[in-house]
């Protein structure tokens, strides 16, 4: 979806569109489907005349459900976006070619448009990227996975225990043993 900001004259255009975002999912192995989100707004053209694109801005809304995998449990689960943003718009500076460089001028709150062509696909893709967590969680309290057999610890247990070995019960174990050896107890018994 393009706008094309040479329409918008001296005034401003408003925006409500959903988007099925398929860039984001091919760059981010956490997201399960590509996120199909709203993204609304108003685009105001720039002061200066006969070059809209300069100075021009987009204030916008995104909202929409992420289905992502948790990192702990490896479970699917569904977390909603919802991002407001302020981008000034300007034109595409001509040695830029590093895909990459759009996510990062963005950060500053420009984004770098061709020819007047608002795509409103990469400017939610840029949000949608801005708001991914660093490690998706399906609840803060998630227990993950058993490391010794797998199993999901939020619904199953098992009897894995990872061995805490309190260095006290250590230290009477080890004068037990000492006292009675585990290992030839019945041999020792019968040559005495
Ligand atoms: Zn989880
Ligand atoms: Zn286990």
């Amino acid at each position: 979806m393009f706008i094309d900001i040479n329409d918008i004259g001296e005034g401003s255009l408003e925006f409500d569109q959903t988007l099925t975002l398929t860039r984001v999912r091919d760059d981010n192995p956490d997201l399960l489907e590509p996120p199909n989100v709203r993204v609304r707004g108003t685009i105001t053209a720039g002061p200066t005349r006969g070059r809209p694109a300069e100075g021009a801005s987009l204030d916008g809304r995104l909202e929409g459900p992420l289905r992502l995998r948790c990192c702990r449990c490896l479970e699917p689960f569904e977390q909603p976006v919802e991002a407001e943003f302020h981008l000034t718009l300007r034109s595409e500076a001509p040695e830029v070619e590093d895909p990459d460089h759009r996510i990062d001028t963005s950060e500053t709150g420009f984004f770098e448009i061709e020819e007047g062509q608002v795509e409103l696909d990469a400017v939610a893709t840029e949000q949608v990227f801005l708001n991914l967590p660093q490690k998706p969680l399906c609840s803060g309290s998630c227990a993950g996975l058993c490391p010794t057999c797998g199993i999901n610890r939020n619904r199953l247990e098992c009897d894995c225990r990872e061995e805490t070995v309190d260095p006290r019960l250590q230290a009477l174990r080890r004068i037990r043993d000492e006292m009675d050896p585990p290992r030839g107890r019945k041999r020792s018994r019968n040559e005495s």
